[in-house]
Protein backbone atom coordinates (compact mmCIF):
# COMPACT_ATOMS: atom_id res chain seq x y z
CA UNK A 1 0.00 0.00 0.00
CA UNK A 2 0.99 3.81 -1.10
CA UNK A 3 0.06 6.40 1.50
CA UNK A 4 -0.50 9.99 0.69
CA UNK A 5 2.39 12.11 1.46
CA UNK A 6 1.61 15.88 1.05
CA UNK A 7 0.48 17.73 4.05
CA UNK A 8 -0.86 21.39 4.37
CA UNK A 9 -2.64 22.72 1.61
CA UNK A 10 -2.40 20.68 -1.01
CA UNK A 11 -5.24 18.79 0.68
CA UNK A 12 -6.93 21.27 2.03
CA UNK A 13 -10.65 20.77 0.58
CA UNK A 14 -10.70 24.54 -0.30
CA UNK A 15 -8.18 23.54 -3.05
CA UNK A 16 -9.59 20.28 -4.24
CA UNK A 17 -13.57 20.53 -3.67
CA UNK A 18 -14.42 24.47 -3.48
CA UNK A 19 -17.82 24.01 -4.92
CA UNK A 20 -18.93 21.29 -3.36
CA UNK A 21 -17.78 22.58 0.13
CA UNK A 22 -19.80 26.30 -1.09
CA UNK A 23 -22.98 23.62 -1.49
CA UNK A 24 -22.66 21.99 1.79
CA UNK A 25 -22.55 25.57 3.64
CA UNK A 26 -25.73 26.48 1.36
CA UNK A 27 -27.73 23.41 2.48
CA UNK A 28 -26.44 24.02 6.27
CA UNK A 29 -28.74 24.18 8.72
CA UNK A 30 -31.98 22.71 6.10
CA UNK A 31 -34.10 20.24 5.91
CA UNK A 32 -36.74 20.02 2.68
CA UNK A 33 -39.83 19.79 3.85
CA UNK A 34 -43.51 20.49 1.66
CA UNK A 35 -41.08 21.32 -1.70
CA UNK A 36 -39.03 23.87 0.27
CA UNK A 37 -35.52 23.95 1.74
CA UNK A 38 -36.00 25.10 4.94
CA UNK A 39 -35.02 25.45 9.07
CA UNK A 40 -36.54 23.20 11.42
CA UNK A 41 -38.65 23.60 14.07
CA UNK A 42 -35.46 22.61 16.37
CA UNK A 43 -31.99 24.83 17.12
CA UNK A 44 -30.30 22.14 17.87
CA UNK A 45 -27.96 21.10 15.50
CA UNK A 46 -25.87 17.66 14.39
CA UNK A 47 -22.34 18.86 13.02
CA UNK A 48 -21.31 16.95 9.68
CA UNK A 49 -17.63 16.30 10.21
CA UNK A 50 -15.21 15.55 6.79
CA UNK A 51 -13.80 11.97 7.95
CA UNK A 52 -10.43 12.80 6.00
CA UNK A 53 -9.53 15.96 8.22
CA UNK A 54 -12.43 15.81 11.08
CA UNK A 55 -13.27 18.54 10.34
CA UNK A 56 -16.75 20.57 10.07
CA UNK A 57 -18.25 20.89 6.60
CA UNK A 58 -21.94 22.02 8.02
CA UNK A 59 -24.48 21.23 10.20
CA UNK A 60 -28.07 19.55 9.63
CA UNK A 61 -31.01 20.22 12.32
CA UNK A 62 -31.37 17.65 14.87
CA UNK A 63 -35.21 16.87 14.01
CA UNK A 64 -37.44 15.57 16.30
CA UNK A 65 -40.97 14.64 16.32
CA UNK A 66 -42.12 18.42 15.68
CA UNK A 67 -40.77 18.09 12.40
CA UNK A 68 -41.78 14.66 11.67
CA UNK A 69 -45.29 14.97 12.19
CA UNK A 70 -44.50 18.69 9.51
CA UNK A 71 -43.10 16.09 7.14
CA UNK A 72 -45.54 13.25 7.66
CA UNK A 73 -48.01 15.83 7.00
CA UNK A 74 -46.91 17.85 3.88
CA UNK A 75 -46.42 14.01 2.72
CA UNK A 76 -50.03 13.25 3.42
CA UNK A 77 -51.51 16.34 2.07
CA UNK A 78 -49.66 16.02 -1.38
CA UNK A 79 -50.70 12.10 -1.53
CA UNK A 80 -54.02 13.24 -2.82
CA UNK A 81 -53.28 14.48 -6.04
CA UNK A 82 -49.78 12.84 -6.89
CA UNK A 83 -51.56 9.19 -6.17
CA UNK A 84 -53.59 10.48 -9.46
CA UNK A 85 -51.17 11.86 -11.66
CA UNK A 86 -50.97 8.88 -14.56
CA UNK A 87 -48.46 6.88 -13.50
CA UNK A 88 -46.24 7.31 -16.72
CA UNK A 89 -45.99 11.01 -16.14
CA UNK A 90 -44.83 10.38 -12.78
CA UNK A 91 -41.91 8.55 -14.38
CA UNK A 92 -41.17 11.01 -16.69
CA UNK A 93 -41.18 13.61 -13.98
CA UNK A 94 -38.27 11.04 -12.46
CA UNK A 95 -36.37 11.18 -15.55
CA UNK A 96 -36.03 14.57 -15.92
CA UNK A 97 -34.85 14.79 -12.48
CA UNK A 98 -32.00 11.58 -13.22
CA UNK A 99 -31.17 13.49 -16.47
CA UNK A 100 -30.94 17.23 -13.92
CA UNK A 101 -28.60 15.00 -11.83
CA UNK A 102 -26.57 13.75 -14.67
CA UNK A 103 -26.01 17.06 -15.52
CA UNK A 104 -24.36 17.91 -11.99
CA UNK A 105 -22.94 14.71 -11.37
CA UNK A 106 -19.69 16.00 -10.33
CA UNK A 107 -20.70 18.11 -8.03
CA UNK A 108 -23.22 15.64 -6.64
CA UNK A 109 -20.11 13.19 -6.27
CA UNK A 110 -17.81 15.94 -4.37
CA UNK A 111 -20.26 16.60 -1.99
CA UNK A 112 -20.65 13.08 -1.43
CA UNK A 113 -17.35 12.13 -0.99
CA UNK A 114 -16.84 15.48 1.33
CA UNK A 115 -20.07 13.55 3.71
CA UNK A 116 -19.02 10.29 3.28
CA UNK A 117 -14.74 9.98 3.25
CA UNK A 118 -15.08 8.21 0.34
CA UNK A 119 -12.94 8.45 -2.43
CA UNK A 120 -14.00 10.13 -5.17
CA UNK A 121 -12.80 8.70 -8.48
CA UNK A 122 -13.39 4.44 -6.95
CA UNK A 123 -16.44 5.46 -4.94
CA UNK A 124 -18.00 8.74 -4.87
CA UNK A 125 -18.41 9.28 -8.34
CA UNK A 126 -19.63 5.28 -9.32
CA UNK A 127 -22.33 5.95 -6.53
CA UNK A 128 -22.97 9.03 -8.12
CA UNK A 129 -24.14 7.46 -11.46
CA UNK A 130 -25.54 4.30 -9.71
CA UNK A 131 -28.01 6.94 -7.94
CA UNK A 132 -29.60 8.63 -11.38
CA UNK A 133 -29.29 5.39 -13.48
CA UNK A 134 -31.41 4.04 -10.71
CA UNK A 135 -33.94 6.65 -10.89
CA UNK A 136 -33.94 6.61 -14.35
CA UNK A 137 -34.76 2.74 -13.96
CA UNK A 138 -37.68 3.24 -12.14
CA UNK A 139 -38.68 6.35 -13.55
CA UNK A 140 -39.39 4.21 -17.11
CA UNK A 141 -41.14 1.23 -15.19
CA UNK A 142 -43.98 3.14 -14.08
CA UNK A 143 -45.87 1.61 -17.21
CA UNK A 144 -45.75 -1.97 -15.42
CA UNK A 145 -47.45 -0.69 -12.42
CA UNK A 146 -50.41 -2.85 -13.57
CA UNK A 147 -53.06 -5.28 -12.09
CA UNK A 148 -54.42 -8.85 -13.29
CA UNK A 149 -57.62 -9.88 -14.78
CA UNK A 150 -58.62 -13.28 -13.68
CA UNK A 151 -60.44 -16.23 -15.67
CA UNK A 152 -64.09 -15.39 -14.87
CA UNK A 153 -66.08 -17.31 -12.25
CA UNK A 154 -68.84 -16.51 -13.95
CA UNK A 155 -69.69 -15.16 -17.29
CA UNK A 156 -71.12 -11.86 -16.04
CA UNK A 157 -68.37 -11.31 -13.49
CA UNK A 158 -65.52 -9.30 -14.68
CA UNK A 159 -62.64 -10.41 -11.67
CA UNK A 160 -59.34 -8.42 -12.04
CA UNK A 161 -56.83 -6.36 -9.23
CA UNK A 162 -55.63 -3.27 -9.14
CA UNK A 163 -52.11 -1.47 -8.12
CA UNK A 164 -52.43 1.25 -5.90
CA UNK A 165 -49.87 3.17 -3.92
CA UNK A 166 -49.67 2.34 -0.68
CA UNK A 167 -49.70 6.01 1.24
CA UNK A 168 -47.21 7.86 3.29
CA UNK A 169 -44.03 5.69 3.43
CA UNK A 170 -41.06 6.66 5.82
CA UNK A 171 -37.40 6.04 4.67
CA UNK A 172 -34.61 5.64 6.73
CA UNK A 173 -31.19 5.32 5.42
CA UNK A 174 -27.54 4.45 6.35
CA UNK A 175 -24.35 6.69 5.72
CA UNK A 176 -22.21 4.17 3.92
CA UNK A 177 -24.01 4.50 0.33
CA UNK A 178 -26.68 7.13 1.44
CA UNK A 179 -26.95 8.72 -2.09
CA UNK A 180 -27.68 5.39 -4.30
CA UNK A 181 -29.52 3.89 -0.95
CA UNK A 182 -31.57 6.85 -0.87
CA UNK A 183 -32.31 6.66 -4.14
CA UNK A 184 -33.43 2.70 -3.92
CA UNK A 185 -36.26 4.19 -1.50
CA UNK A 186 -37.44 7.31 -3.04
CA UNK A 187 -37.68 6.41 -6.96
CA UNK A 188 -39.60 2.98 -6.55
CA UNK A 189 -41.94 4.74 -3.84
CA UNK A 190 -42.68 7.69 -5.63
CA UNK A 191 -42.95 6.18 -9.27
CA UNK A 192 -45.55 4.29 -7.61
CA UNK A 193 -47.62 7.28 -6.69
CA UNK A 194 -46.66 7.05 -3.00
CA UNK A 195 -45.15 10.40 -0.82
CA UNK A 196 -41.91 10.06 1.25
CA UNK A 197 -40.34 11.09 4.23
CA UNK A 198 -36.39 10.07 4.60
CA UNK A 199 -35.03 10.07 7.30
CA UNK A 200 -30.88 10.62 6.29
CA UNK A 201 -28.07 9.19 8.59
CA UNK A 202 -26.47 11.48 10.70
CA UNK A 203 -23.01 11.52 9.52
CA UNK A 204 -23.38 11.36 5.97
CA UNK A 205 -26.88 13.96 5.69
CA UNK A 206 -25.42 16.85 3.23
CA UNK A 207 -25.38 14.88 0.19
CA UNK A 208 -28.72 13.35 0.42
CA UNK A 209 -30.21 17.06 0.76
CA UNK A 210 -28.71 18.28 -1.94
CA UNK A 211 -29.85 15.09 -4.58
CA UNK A 212 -33.20 16.03 -2.82
CA UNK A 213 -33.22 19.70 -3.46
CA UNK A 214 -32.70 18.64 -7.31
CA UNK A 215 -34.97 15.77 -7.36
CA UNK A 216 -37.33 18.07 -5.70
CA UNK A 217 -37.27 21.03 -8.81
CA UNK A 218 -39.12 18.33 -10.85
CA UNK A 219 -42.02 17.39 -8.67
CA UNK A 220 -45.26 18.93 -6.61
CA UNK A 221 -44.32 20.22 -3.18
CA UNK A 222 -44.72 17.54 -0.01
CA UNK A 223 -44.05 14.57 -2.80
CA UNK A 224 -40.68 14.09 -1.00
CA UNK A 225 -39.59 15.45 1.99
CA UNK A 226 -36.44 14.52 4.02
CA UNK A 227 -35.92 15.45 7.62
CA UNK A 228 -32.17 14.66 9.41
CA UNK A 229 -31.78 13.59 12.84
CA UNK A 230 -30.58 10.71 15.70
CA UNK A 231 -32.68 7.10 15.24
CA UNK A 232 -34.60 7.37 18.61
CA UNK A 233 -35.45 11.29 18.73
CA UNK A 234 -36.15 11.72 14.74
CA UNK A 235 -36.35 8.05 13.06
CA UNK A 236 -38.75 6.49 15.82
CA UNK A 237 -41.65 8.36 16.19
CA UNK A 238 -41.22 8.84 12.17
CA UNK A 239 -42.26 4.76 11.96
CA UNK A 240 -44.58 5.13 14.47
CA UNK A 241 -46.72 7.96 12.75
CA UNK A 242 -50.07 6.80 12.55
CA UNK A 243 -50.31 8.18 9.20
CA UNK A 244 -47.11 6.25 8.42
CA UNK A 245 -47.88 3.14 6.77
CA UNK A 246 -44.59 1.76 5.31
CA UNK A 247 -40.84 1.88 6.49
CA UNK A 248 -38.22 1.03 3.99
CA UNK A 249 -34.86 0.60 6.09
CA UNK A 250 -31.00 -0.17 5.37
CA UNK A 251 -28.55 -0.44 8.05
CA UNK A 252 -27.91 -2.79 11.09
CA UNK A 253 -30.52 -5.32 12.38
CA UNK A 254 -30.97 -4.59 16.09
CA UNK A 255 -32.56 -1.06 14.54
CA UNK A 256 -34.02 -3.16 11.79
CA UNK A 257 -35.55 -5.28 14.52
CA UNK A 258 -36.64 -2.19 16.36
CA UNK A 259 -38.22 -1.01 13.25
CA UNK A 260 -40.32 -4.24 12.62
CA UNK A 261 -41.35 -3.59 16.75
CA UNK A 262 -42.59 -0.25 15.47
CA UNK A 263 -44.70 -0.71 12.98
CA UNK A 264 -46.39 -3.82 14.00
CA UNK A 265 -49.09 -2.35 15.95
CA UNK A 266 -50.35 -0.50 13.03
CA UNK A 267 -49.27 -3.31 11.24
CA UNK A 268 -47.80 -0.93 8.50
CA UNK A 269 -45.11 -3.44 6.23
CA UNK A 270 -41.50 -3.28 5.98
CA UNK A 271 -38.36 -3.65 3.72
CA UNK A 272 -35.35 -4.26 5.60
CA UNK A 273 -31.96 -4.35 4.60
CA UNK A 274 -29.48 -5.33 7.02
CA UNK A 275 -26.20 -6.71 7.79
CA UNK A 276 -24.23 -9.73 6.02
CA UNK A 277 -20.94 -11.41 7.37
CA UNK A 278 -20.30 -12.92 3.16
CA UNK A 279 -18.14 -15.74 2.38
CA UNK A 280 -15.97 -15.14 -0.36
CA UNK A 281 -14.90 -18.94 -1.65
CA UNK A 282 -12.00 -19.98 -3.61
CA UNK A 283 -12.06 -23.55 -5.01
CA UNK A 284 -9.16 -25.47 -5.87
CA UNK A 285 -9.65 -25.39 -9.74
CA UNK A 286 -10.20 -21.25 -9.70
CA UNK A 287 -9.34 -19.21 -12.43
CA UNK A 288 -7.02 -17.74 -9.97
CA UNK A 289 -6.96 -14.15 -12.37
CA UNK A 290 -10.05 -13.37 -11.60
CA UNK A 291 -10.30 -14.70 -7.87
CA UNK A 292 -7.27 -13.11 -6.75
CA UNK A 293 -8.52 -9.67 -7.63
CA UNK A 294 -12.39 -10.50 -7.05
CA UNK A 295 -11.61 -10.90 -3.53
CA UNK A 296 -10.54 -7.48 -3.06
CA UNK A 297 -13.24 -5.87 -4.83
CA UNK A 298 -15.31 -8.36 -2.73
CA UNK A 299 -14.10 -6.82 0.50
CA UNK A 300 -15.03 -3.41 -1.12
CA UNK A 301 -11.78 -2.73 0.27
CA UNK A 302 -11.92 0.78 -1.57
CA UNK A 303 -15.09 1.94 0.48
CA UNK A 304 -13.21 0.71 3.61
CA UNK A 305 -14.60 -2.20 3.74
CA UNK A 306 -18.17 -0.24 4.94
CA UNK A 307 -20.23 -2.65 2.47
CA UNK A 308 -22.80 -4.85 3.55
CA UNK A 309 -21.92 -7.22 0.94
CA UNK A 310 -18.08 -6.82 2.18
CA UNK A 311 -16.70 -10.16 1.49
CA UNK A 312 -14.94 -10.44 4.95
CA UNK A 313 -14.70 -14.12 5.30
CA UNK A 314 -12.14 -15.32 2.51
CA UNK A 315 -12.65 -19.17 2.23
CA UNK A 316 -10.28 -20.56 0.68
CA UNK A 317 -8.90 -24.31 -0.30
CA UNK A 318 -5.70 -25.42 1.61
CA UNK A 319 -3.85 -26.63 -2.02
CA UNK A 320 -3.86 -23.36 -3.44
CA UNK A 321 -3.87 -21.16 0.01
CA UNK A 322 -0.50 -19.70 -0.27
CA UNK A 323 -0.82 -18.87 -3.55
CA UNK A 324 -3.73 -17.12 -2.92
CA UNK A 325 -3.00 -15.32 -0.04
CA UNK A 326 0.64 -14.16 -1.86
CA UNK A 327 -1.34 -12.95 -4.82
CA UNK A 328 -3.97 -10.96 -2.61
CA UNK A 329 -0.99 -9.41 -0.73
CA UNK A 330 0.79 -8.21 -3.60
CA UNK A 331 -2.35 -6.40 -4.88
CA UNK A 332 -3.09 -4.73 -1.72
CA UNK A 333 -0.09 -3.02 -2.07
CA UNK A 334 -1.27 -0.95 -4.60
CA UNK A 335 -4.75 0.03 -2.79
CA UNK A 336 -3.31 4.31 -2.09
CA UNK A 337 -5.18 5.49 0.83
CA UNK A 338 -5.53 8.98 1.20
CA UNK A 339 -7.63 12.38 0.51
CA UNK A 340 -10.96 11.29 -0.49
CA UNK A 341 -11.26 14.20 -3.12
CA UNK A 342 -7.78 13.30 -4.40
CA UNK A 343 -7.90 11.56 -8.10
CA UNK A 344 -5.24 9.80 -7.19
CA UNK A 345 -6.80 8.28 -4.31
CA UNK A 346 -7.81 4.63 -4.15
CA UNK A 347 -9.24 4.01 -0.74
CA UNK A 348 -10.56 7.14 1.56
CA UNK A 349 -11.53 7.43 4.92
CA UNK A 350 -13.89 5.62 7.67
CA UNK A 351 -17.04 7.26 8.51
CA UNK A 352 -17.05 8.07 12.09
CA UNK A 353 -14.35 8.32 14.77
CA UNK A 354 -16.87 5.22 16.56
CA UNK A 355 -16.53 3.46 13.06
CA UNK A 356 -12.61 3.72 13.47
CA UNK A 357 -12.64 3.11 16.96
CA UNK A 358 -14.99 0.01 16.10
CA UNK A 359 -12.41 -1.62 13.67
CA UNK A 360 -9.42 -0.95 15.85
CA UNK A 361 -11.44 -2.84 18.63
CA UNK A 362 -11.65 -5.80 16.32
CA UNK A 363 -8.09 -5.51 15.60
CA UNK A 364 -7.19 -5.85 19.28
CA UNK A 365 -9.22 -8.81 19.48
CA UNK A 366 -7.70 -10.50 17.12
CA UNK A 367 -3.91 -9.44 18.30
CA UNK A 368 -4.64 -10.96 21.22
CA UNK A 369 -6.06 -14.37 19.71
CA UNK A 370 -3.07 -16.80 19.83
CA UNK A 371 -1.57 -18.07 16.02
CA UNK A 372 -3.38 -14.52 14.27
CA UNK A 373 -1.23 -13.55 11.64
CA UNK A 374 -1.36 -9.91 10.15
CA UNK A 375 -1.25 -11.17 6.21
CA UNK A 376 -1.26 -7.20 5.63
CA UNK A 377 -2.45 -3.54 7.20
CA UNK A 378 -3.21 -3.81 10.73
CA UNK A 379 -1.06 -0.64 11.68
CA UNK A 380 -2.77 2.65 11.39
CA UNK A 381 -0.96 4.89 9.30
CA UNK A 382 1.78 7.12 9.91
CA UNK A 383 1.93 10.26 7.22
CA UNK A 384 0.80 13.35 8.83
CA UNK A 385 -1.82 14.19 6.65
CA UNK A 386 -3.84 10.33 7.11
CA UNK A 387 -2.99 10.48 11.16
CA UNK A 388 -5.27 13.43 11.25
CA UNK A 389 -8.04 11.41 9.72
CA UNK A 390 -10.37 8.26 10.11
CA UNK A 391 -7.53 6.37 7.70
CA UNK A 392 -6.84 2.79 8.43
CA UNK A 393 -5.27 0.82 5.99
CA UNK A 394 -6.98 -2.96 3.90
CA UNK A 395 -6.45 -5.58 6.20
CA UNK A 396 -5.70 -9.43 5.64
CA UNK A 397 -5.60 -11.52 8.51
CA UNK A 398 -5.38 -15.43 9.18
CA UNK A 399 -4.17 -17.89 12.13
CA UNK A 400 -8.59 -17.11 13.65
CA UNK A 401 -10.88 -19.52 14.02
CA UNK A 402 -14.57 -19.17 12.73
CA UNK A 403 -16.22 -18.84 15.80
CA UNK A 404 -13.65 -15.65 16.82
CA UNK A 405 -15.70 -12.55 16.98
CA UNK A 406 -13.56 -11.02 14.20
CA UNK A 407 -15.03 -13.45 12.08
CA UNK A 408 -18.66 -13.79 13.51
CA UNK A 409 -19.46 -9.91 13.40
CA UNK A 410 -20.05 -7.48 10.86
CA UNK A 411 -16.84 -5.57 11.51
CA UNK A 412 -18.05 -2.64 8.72
CA UNK A 413 -14.29 -1.66 8.38
CA UNK A 414 -11.28 -2.78 5.98
CA UNK A 415 -10.53 -6.07 7.94
CA UNK A 416 -11.38 -9.47 6.39
CA UNK A 417 -9.75 -12.74 7.83
CA UNK A 418 -8.45 -15.92 5.56
CA UNK A 419 -9.55 -19.27 6.48
CA UNK A 420 -8.29 -22.43 4.28
CA UNK A 421 -10.61 -25.43 4.17
CA UNK A 422 -9.85 -29.09 3.11
CA UNK A 423 -13.94 -30.61 1.85
CA UNK A 424 -16.49 -28.64 0.26
CA UNK A 425 -19.60 -30.02 2.50
CA UNK A 426 -17.34 -28.78 5.60
CA UNK A 427 -16.61 -25.19 3.90
CA UNK A 428 -20.46 -25.10 3.20
CA UNK A 429 -21.53 -25.74 6.47
CA UNK A 430 -18.79 -23.12 7.96
CA UNK A 431 -20.18 -20.42 5.61
CA UNK A 432 -23.40 -20.76 6.44
CA UNK A 433 -22.65 -20.75 9.91
CA UNK A 434 -23.79 -17.19 10.59
CA UNK A 435 -27.07 -15.63 11.44
CA UNK A 436 -26.90 -13.36 8.47
CA UNK A 437 -27.36 -14.43 4.89
CA UNK A 438 -27.01 -11.29 2.67
CA UNK A 439 -24.45 -12.81 -0.14
CA UNK A 440 -21.79 -15.07 -1.40
CA UNK A 441 -19.24 -14.94 -4.14
CA UNK A 442 -17.50 -18.14 -5.32
CA UNK A 443 -15.04 -18.89 -8.03
CA UNK A 444 -14.59 -22.50 -9.57
CA UNK A 445 -14.31 -23.47 -12.85
CA UNK A 446 -16.51 -26.53 -12.03
CA UNK A 447 -20.14 -25.98 -13.09
CA UNK A 448 -21.58 -28.77 -10.91
CA UNK A 449 -19.94 -27.47 -7.98
CA UNK A 450 -20.98 -24.30 -8.25
CA UNK A 451 -24.80 -25.54 -9.12
CA UNK A 452 -24.48 -27.32 -5.76
CA UNK A 453 -23.12 -23.73 -3.98
CA UNK A 454 -25.73 -21.60 -5.29
CA UNK A 455 -28.15 -24.87 -4.08
CA UNK A 456 -26.61 -24.95 -0.65
CA UNK A 457 -25.46 -21.72 0.26
CA UNK A 458 -28.00 -19.60 2.64
CA UNK A 459 -27.49 -15.98 1.13
CA UNK A 460 -29.91 -13.62 -1.18
CA UNK A 461 -27.43 -12.41 -3.48
CA UNK A 462 -25.08 -15.26 -4.77
CA UNK A 463 -22.42 -14.53 -7.40
CA UNK A 464 -20.05 -17.69 -8.65
CA UNK A 465 -16.50 -16.21 -10.63
CA UNK A 466 -17.54 -12.59 -9.58
CA UNK A 467 -18.65 -10.46 -6.98
CA UNK A 468 -20.32 -7.50 -8.65
CA UNK A 469 -21.79 -4.20 -6.45
CA UNK A 470 -25.49 -4.17 -5.92
CA UNK A 471 -27.33 -1.78 -8.57
CA UNK A 472 -30.41 -1.24 -11.02
CA UNK A 473 -32.38 -3.89 -12.40
CA UNK A 474 -30.14 -6.68 -10.20
CA UNK A 475 -32.97 -7.92 -7.28
CA UNK A 476 -30.91 -7.56 -4.11
CA UNK A 477 -32.40 -8.74 -0.54
CA UNK A 478 -30.82 -10.48 2.71
CA UNK A 479 -32.51 -14.05 3.99
CA UNK A 480 -31.83 -14.93 7.50
CA UNK A 481 -31.33 -12.08 9.84
CA UNK A 482 -29.89 -10.02 6.70
CA UNK A 483 -33.67 -8.72 6.06
CA UNK A 484 -36.81 -9.10 4.73
CA UNK A 485 -37.70 -7.83 1.09
CA UNK A 486 -35.61 -7.11 -1.59
CA UNK A 487 -34.84 -3.73 -3.62
CA UNK A 488 -33.28 -2.45 -7.10
CA UNK A 489 -35.40 -4.00 -9.64
CA UNK A 490 -38.98 -4.12 -10.87
CA UNK A 491 -40.26 -6.72 -8.39
CA UNK A 492 -39.22 -4.26 -5.65
CA UNK A 493 -41.41 -1.69 -6.61
CA UNK A 494 -44.25 -3.80 -7.45
CA UNK A 495 -44.11 -6.05 -4.42
CA UNK A 496 -43.43 -3.20 -1.28
CA UNK A 497 -44.42 -0.22 -2.53
CA UNK A 498 -48.06 -0.81 -3.72
CA UNK A 499 -50.79 -2.56 -1.88
CA UNK A 500 -53.90 -4.01 -4.63
CA UNK A 501 -57.47 -4.30 -4.79
CA UNK A 502 -59.39 -7.62 -5.28
CA UNK A 503 -62.30 -6.29 -7.73
CA UNK A 504 -65.31 -8.43 -8.43
CA UNK A 505 -67.48 -6.99 -11.10
CA UNK A 506 -71.26 -8.48 -11.99
CA UNK A 507 -72.41 -6.59 -14.69
CA UNK A 508 -75.78 -7.64 -13.89
CA UNK A 509 -78.66 -7.73 -16.61
CA UNK A 510 -79.15 -4.23 -19.28
CA UNK A 511 -81.46 -2.08 -17.85
CA UNK A 512 -84.72 -2.80 -19.09
CA UNK A 513 -85.28 -0.92 -22.62
CA UNK A 514 -81.69 0.48 -22.81
P1 LIG B 1 -25.02 2.15 11.43
O1 LIG B 1 -24.55 1.32 12.57
O2 LIG B 1 -24.51 1.73 10.12
O3 LIG B 1 -24.99 3.62 11.67
P2 LIG B 1 -27.76 2.05 12.14
O4 LIG B 1 -28.67 0.91 11.92
O5 LIG B 1 -27.40 2.40 13.53
O6 LIG B 1 -26.52 1.75 11.25
O7 LIG B 1 -28.35 3.37 11.47
C1 LIG B 1 -28.96 3.40 10.21
C2 LIG B 1 -30.04 4.45 10.21
O8 LIG B 1 -31.00 4.11 11.21
C3 LIG B 1 -29.57 5.85 10.58
O9 LIG B 1 -30.29 6.79 9.79
C4 LIG B 1 -29.93 5.98 12.03
O10 LIG B 1 -30.13 7.31 12.46
C5 LIG B 1 -31.23 5.22 12.06
N1 LIG B 1 -31.61 4.72 13.40
C6 LIG B 1 -30.80 4.34 14.41
N2 LIG B 1 -31.52 3.95 15.49
C7 LIG B 1 -32.82 4.08 15.15
C8 LIG B 1 -34.06 3.85 15.82
N3 LIG B 1 -34.09 3.38 17.05
N4 LIG B 1 -35.20 4.09 15.14
C9 LIG B 1 -35.19 4.54 13.86
N5 LIG B 1 -34.06 4.80 13.20
C10 LIG B 1 -32.89 4.57 13.80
Amino acid sequence: MSTATETGTENSLERLAPEALKTARRLSGTILLNGKLTGASTDKMIDVIHPGNLQSIGQVPQCGATDVNAAVEAADTALTSWRRVPARERGRMLQKAADAIEAEAELVAQVLALDTGNALRTQARPETASSYDLLRMFGGLAGELKGETVPNMSPDVLHYSTRDPIGVIAGIIPWNAPLFLFMAKIAPAITAGNTIVIKSAEQAPICVLFLAEIINRFLPPGVLNVISGYGEECGKPLCEHPTVRKVTFTGSLPVGQAIAAYAAPKLATVTLELGGKNPSIVMPDADLDLAIPGIIDGMRYTRQGQACTAGSRVFVHKDIYDEVVKGVVARLGDIKLGNPLDEATDMGAIISSEQFDRTKKYMDIARNTPGMRVLFGGEEPTDPYLRGGNFYPPTLLDGLNLDNKVCQDEIFGPVATVLPFGSFDEMIEQANDTPFGLSANLWTRDLSRALEYVERIEAGFVQVNQCAAPRSNVSYGGIKMSGLGKEYALDSMLHHFTSSKTVLINRGTPAPGV
